[in-house]
């Protein structure tokens, strides 16, 4: 099916770099975002039309994409308000939720969009704000495979790697799964990297050892040198958001019935350094909390 119009609802600090992927791949994108002059460049691109409101963006589009913080939002958005965006919907439409959202929330939200002939895949991202700017995130989709099919060229406008991993919520699940294993290990190197300085050994000389050893993580390739020991923590990826999907995967893990020790830890460190941190923080700043701890 040719897709004639694409919405994007949330133009934040990925919305917008992966909006910007589909008009330059000639996809016409209609955005809505609560912040009215999200993503000025947007407007420089493409065939690029700025909505007044969610469900003018979502209306006679063929693929409604939401790229929002958390299911709260997605689930507010799609069935609270007059109209809702579920009820705003051309039937037929398909909701592509790209945003980190809950896994069993994503499950119902597919169910009650089935009933009203709506289709529903979740499709979130992994690589940060600079593989959206380049198009190369990696996206893992749940979904029907005939979903999975008709949003498969507009994902590749903004992804390298697109993996179909199951049902509705297998992408949600495996989203924060990933999320978890990758906060895990931001906060094993912040305490590490911590402790040796105690000890009076150069962190810059630990993540060398580290990257050629068996200690390498994605924290240590891309994080440590440029967001932590710089000072800048500002990867484009907030504390909030990471300790948010700490808590699905905490959840999710729970609900399974497997063992959850090592994720409920994980969970209690990044709320820690959420509270002690400035609201708004990024995530890599947890190395600058367990510093001033
Ligand atoms: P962000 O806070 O920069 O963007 C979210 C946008 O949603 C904001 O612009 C906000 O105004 C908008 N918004 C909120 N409620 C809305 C509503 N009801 N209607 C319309 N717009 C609304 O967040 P982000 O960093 O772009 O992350 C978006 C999602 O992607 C999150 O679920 C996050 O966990 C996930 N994610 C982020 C990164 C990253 O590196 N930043 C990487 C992978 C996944």
């Amino acid at each position: 099916m040719a897709l004639n119009q694409v919405a994007f609802i949330g133009l934040g600090r990925m919305g917008v770099p992966m909006a910007a992927n589909l008009l330059r791949a000639g996809i016409a994108v209609r955005g809505f975002d609560l912040a009215p002059n999200a993503g000025p460049e947007l407007e420089t691109l493409g065939t690029f039309t700025r909505a007044a409101s969610a469900v003018e963006a979502a209306r006679g589009s063929d693929l409604v994409i939401l790229m929002l913080p958390d299911s709260k939002v997605v689930d507010a958005l799609l069935w609270q308000g007059a109209p809702a965006l579920a009820q705003a919907l051309d039937p037929g439409a398909l909701v592509v939720d790209m945003s980190s959202s809950d896994p069993m929330h994503s499950r119902d939200n597919a169910a009650r969009l089935a009933d009203l002939g709506l289709g529903f895949l979740d499709a979130p991202v992994s690589g940060g704000v600079k593989r959206a700017v380049d198009g190369s995130l990696s996206i893992m989709v749940g979904g029907e495979a005939a979903g999975f099919e008709r949003a498969t060229a507009v994902l590749q406008a903004m992804g390298k790697t697109i993996i179909h991993v199951g049902s509705a919520g297998a992408g949600h699940a495996v989203k924060a799964l990933n999320n978890y294993v990758s906060a895990s290990g931001l906060i094993a190197v912040s305490e590490a990297l911590v402790a040796a300085e105690a000890f009076g050994i150069a962190p810059q000389l630990v993540n060398k050892v580290f990257n050629a050893s068996t200690g390498k993580n994605n924290t240590t390739e891309h994080k440590v040198e440029n967001f932590m020991l710089s000072g800048r923590y500002d990867s484009g990826f907030a504390l909030s958001l990471m300790r948010k999907d700490v808590q699905t995967a905490a959840d999710f893990i729970t609900g399974m019935q497997t063992p959850n020790e090592f994720v409920q830890k994980c969970l209690a460190v990044a709320t820690a350094a959420e509270q002690g941190l400035e609201p708004g923080a990024d995530h890599t700043a947890v190395h600058k909390w367990v510093r001033r701890k």
